[in-house]
């Protein structure tokens, strides 16, 4: 290895790795990116991502390493542990899973016999693949039923709940979701549980952010185990966290390593300690506040401009609207792929007792959580609102696209994002649109 090789930028040594990189920061900027789970992370979260805590091995946990070398490693662990620990209120804390998915996986093998039934929400009505789905880990070793929102409220209805605990009896019960657009009532979910002695997993990996600052009620006392992803509204980087009461500490421990995982990403455990740092801040909680305020000053434009809301509003960052109306609007598919030519980013949905198969789907899901890391405001909401519902409403109109776009360069241009990282002058980088 030349000393020239090792020492220079990305630029330098891989031309195309940096322009697609590029790309990627004019494409995030230019654009309104309204995906219910993403994100923009802190400059500061970026650079511990980067760091060289990514040439480390530290298999085994704080103070019990498998290999030498792991005292700043153990620092930065210890600092993610028990900064997760006070934001959610929880006595254990595992900051090591790679995803979502993989900290769901870590807590099954932790709890559940191979063969143990689990009840999860049905994935179209806005579960997660990790709750069940037969191509999945969870639907592949463990025996399956699903429940799902009522036909009237499209919401969870909890004595149907109560019902079909009793009548399944599972080992264990799987709540939360990644597209249900209300509150969901963790506490009464343990109470279900508890009458038939089964156990709760809540995966809170949508709302996270809002339960760290209280926005949300709070799944920690009332469920064995909680699972998060730590990049979605938490704003971390792309990872997992399981949080648990003391009494399982060992086992959850023990299944995230050496259970399904080897060496734990020591640069992303860096960067969720300073995400759930910032978290812990006072303006992360007015960020919550206004991602919730966002989401309703956008679910009533979408509203006004006629378009129908599933369960009809939000309680939280994330809206599933049915453009498809039984046939008088348009697919999903067809929404994401219009707003998508105009710079609008969401994605396409099934909605409760969709009539369109998943692919086509009836719906898009939109969210608020990186547009307020933007800054942008309720006003700026109203005016999305109002974009969505024009493309929506004349998907092939060249004319509606054109004034569209050129809205979406005006709003995105008064929101400067990630200065330090934008294409310089002259750079063959793309600008969206
Ligand atoms: C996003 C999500 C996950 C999975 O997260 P990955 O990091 O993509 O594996 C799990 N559960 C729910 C409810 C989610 O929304």
């Amino acid at each position: 290895m030349s000393d020239n090789f090792f020492t220079a930028g990305l630029e330098d040594v891989d031309p195309l790795v940096f322009k697609a990189t590029k790309n990627e920061v004019s494409r995030q900027t230019n654009g309104l990116e309204l995906i219910a789970s993403e994100n923009f992370v802190s400059e500061a979260v970026l650079q511990a991502m980067g760091s060289v805590f990514t040439n480390k091995y530290a298999e085994g946990y704080p103070g019990k390493r498998y290999y030498g070398g792991c005292e700043f490693a153990d620092e930065v662990e210890q600092l993610a542990i028990d900064r997760a620990r006070e934001l959610f209120g929880a006595e254990h804390a595992n900051v090591q899973p790679h995803s979502g998915s993989q900290a769901n996986t870590a807590v099954y093998i932790a709890a559940l016999e191979h063969g143990n039934k689990i009840l999860g929400m049905d994935l179209s009505h806005g579960g997660h693949l990790t709750h069940g789905h037969p191509l999945n880990f969870s639907g592949i070793n463990f025996e399956v039923a699903s429940y799902g929102v009522s036909r009237e409220t499209e919401q969870i209805d909890y004595d149907e709940l109560q019902k079909k605990v009793e009548a399944e009896r599972p080992a264990m019960i799987v709540c939360g979701a990644s597209a249900y657009p209300r509150i969901i009532d963790f506490e009464r979910i343990g109470e279900i549980a508890r009458s038939v002695g089964a156990m709760v997993m809540a995966d809170i990996a949508h709302i996270a952010g809002m339960v760290a600052v209280g926005l949300h009620p709070t799944p920690v006392p009332h469920c064995e185990y909680v699972t998060t992803t730590t990049h979605k509204t938490l704003r971390g980087p792309r990872g997992g966290l399981i949080l648990c009461k003391e009494e399982f500490a060992k086992n959850v421990d023990r299944s995230v390593f050496p259970g399904v995982q080897g060496g734990p990403l020591v640069h992303i455990i860096a960067a969720k300690a300073v995400a759930f740092g910032e978290a812990l801040r006072e303006e992360f909680r007015s960020y919550q506040a206004q991602i919730l305020s966002n989401a309703k000053a956008l679910a009533d434009e979408l509203t006004a401009g006629g378009l129908r809301l599933v369960s009809g509003g939000t309680d939280n960052h994330l809206i599933l609207v049915d453009v498809f109306m039984d046939g008088k609007g348009i697919t999903g598919k067809k929404a994401e792929k219009a707003l998508e030519e105009v710079n609008i980013t969401v994605n396409k949905n099934t909605i409760p007792f969709d009539t369109n198969k998943p692919f086509v789907a009836s719906g898009i899901r939109v969210g608020t959580p990186a547009l307020t890391t933007r800054g942008m405001k309720e006003d700026d909401m109203r005016k999305i609102g109002s974009l969505i519902s024009k493309i929506v409403h004349e998907p092939d109109s060249e004319d509606v696209r054109g004034e569209v776009r050129r809205e979406v360069k005006e709003l995105t241009g008064r929101f400067p994002m990630y200065p330090a990282r934008q294409p310089t002058f002259g750079s063959e980088a793309i600008s969206a649109g």
